[in-house]
């Protein structure tokens, strides 16, 4: 059976990088049957927070990410949060301690820092002398006895590490590049290259499936999982993403967690979809896919090792798709209704839906609902100098608004229908049509020069809030 597992350290907010992994691992599970874990990686205590934790969760629920085990459902593999596995990581400390494969070290940061420089001014890249790899039991004691509370290092062997990445291919790195790297430090606390492979070791992982930035810790954890005798899984490393500026995706592009995307506005699926496509992409030119449909065509063989590129219009334009193609109306106003909320428009539920069946065209984020939809809940709006000023030197302006509101004063309901008749009746009456006619009734209306149906808006905020309007447009 194969295993994957996400492996967020809970810092921050998920982040759209991290986002991406746990979206590809979650694909292959599905794509391949495989179990998908969730591991919480907390040995940072000082950065890593609850918080975060439980954030990271709902944000992976939000964009319809389910794991199979985790710290929230449990598993058969035990713990599921770093934190809680100290114990472990300890016994497989002491198994390298024994067998030799690891030893501690008592170098001072003032040595180390000696080293480092040294290296520098010979012109070659700094890595650890090796300097208390065989220390006597008599040396040990004599650093324990001046209080110096070590390091433990691991015994890194002289080798060329090869493994068969899935995405890149053939990667050879000579441990001479890194050197005997700490595994514990001196705190006490084991660290990231370390854990990492007891635990995916320990829960079974059979492929390990995460950003390329860990590319260079995959030789480190190999030579870890040799000397322990476990087997070693297959690794695909993800390609990096970058912001349009072809950089490393950062806050300087703008919002790039999940939970800003939600925030935002964003639709879930329409995050799905977009984020699937970083790095991958189907056989066919299609770009907006279903989940099952990127389940069911989605290959680990098939992603890209070149960089993949965060376009933010390209995610707006398809969450505009999810919002006005896909989304059935119900289910896309039960979204809306938090932003409407939020925005301070209050309505009922059959309200809020004529609304949005009325602006989804218009709208490529639920965000926009507060520009878009401001004309059907705001009725006391500002009249532009510019509208003003219209007013004062076109005396048609006023003439027409006041021959709509006679038409309509006496109607107690208003259907898009009747404002067509209306307006039609006015055109065969009086001569006025086209922008002469319809624009006097927008501006008195709503205040802007352009936007939604007008027979729409009228259906919607129904006669009473027309007469409102305009009576106050004519005062
Ligand atoms: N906690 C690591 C990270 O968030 C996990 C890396 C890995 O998948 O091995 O980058």
């Amino acid at each position: 059976m194969k295993r994957v597992r996400f492996a967020p350290s809970p810092t921050g907010y998920l982040h759209l990088g991290n986002a991406r992994t746990a979206l590809f691992n979650y694909l292959f599970s599905r794509h391949e049957n495989a179990t998908f874990i969730l591991r919480i990686e907390d040995t940072d205590l000082e950065r890593s927070k609850k918080e975060y934790e439980e954030m990271l969760m709902e944000d992976l629920k939000w964009m319809g990410i389910e794991w199979d085990e985790g710290p929230d459902v449990g598993g058969p593999h035990g713990l599921y949060r770093q934190s809680e596995r100290l114990e472990i990581y300890v016994k497989y400390v002491d198994k390298l301690l024994k067998s030799g494969d690891a030893y501690y070290c008592y170098c001072t940061e003032e040595e180390l820092e000696q080293e480092r420089e040294k290296a520098i001014a010979e012109g070659r890249p700094y890595r650890y002398s090796g300097k208390c790899r065989n220390l006597t039991p008599e040396e040990r004691a004599f650093y324990e006895g001046k209080g110096i509370k070590p390091v433990v290092r691991f015994k890194v062997p002289d080798k060329t590490v090869v493994f068969e990445d899935i995405i890149r291919g053939h990667v050879e790195i000579d441990t001479k590049e890194f050197g005997d790297f700490v595994i514990v430090r001196q705190d006490g606390m084991p660290v990231y290259n370390f854990v990492v492979v007891i635990d995916d070791a320990l829960m079974g992982i059979t492929h390990v499936i995460r950003g390329e930035d860990h590319l260079s810790n995959t030789p480190k954890q190999i030579v870890i999982y040799e000397a322990l005798g476990f087997a070693i899984p297959q690794f695909a490393h993800l390609p990096i993403i970058l912001g349009e500026d072809r950089t490393k995706l950062s806050k300087r592009h703008g919002a790039v967690s999940v939970r800003a995307l939600k925030d935002d506005g964003f639709i879930s699926e329409a995050v799905f979809n977009y984020l699937s496509l970083l790095g991958w992409h189907p056989k066919e030119e299609k770009e907006i896919l279903s989940k099952e449909e990127i389940i069911k065509q989605f290959r680990i063989e098939d992603v890209n090792k070149s960089p993949a590129i965060f376009d933010r219009t390209k995610l707006r334009w398809m969450n505009g798709v999810y919002i006005r193609e896909i989304l059935d109306l119900d289910d896309l106003t039960k979204r809306a209704i938090p932003f409407f909320e939020g925005f301070g428009y209050k309505a009922d539920y059959e309200f809020y839906k004529k609304v949005i069946s009325a602006i989804r065209d218009s709208i490529e984020t639920l965000m926009e609902i507060k520009e878009r939809a401001k004309v059907f809940f705001v009725d006391e709006f500002p009249y532009t100098e510019e509208i003003v000023n219209e007013v004062k030197s076109d005396e048609n302006v006023y003439k027409v608004v006041e021959i709509f509101y006679n038409k309509i004063k006496n109607l107690s309901a208003i259907t898009k229908e009747d404002f067509k008749n209306i307006t039609k009746e006015i055109q065969k009456e009086y001569g006025y049509k086209g922008k002469v006619l319809f624009h006097p009734i927008r501006i008195a209306l709503t205040g802007e020069p352009s936007g939604v149906g007008l027979d729409l808006l009228v259906e919607v905020i129904g006669v009473e809030r027309v007469k409102f309007r305009l009576e106050r447009f004519l005062e």
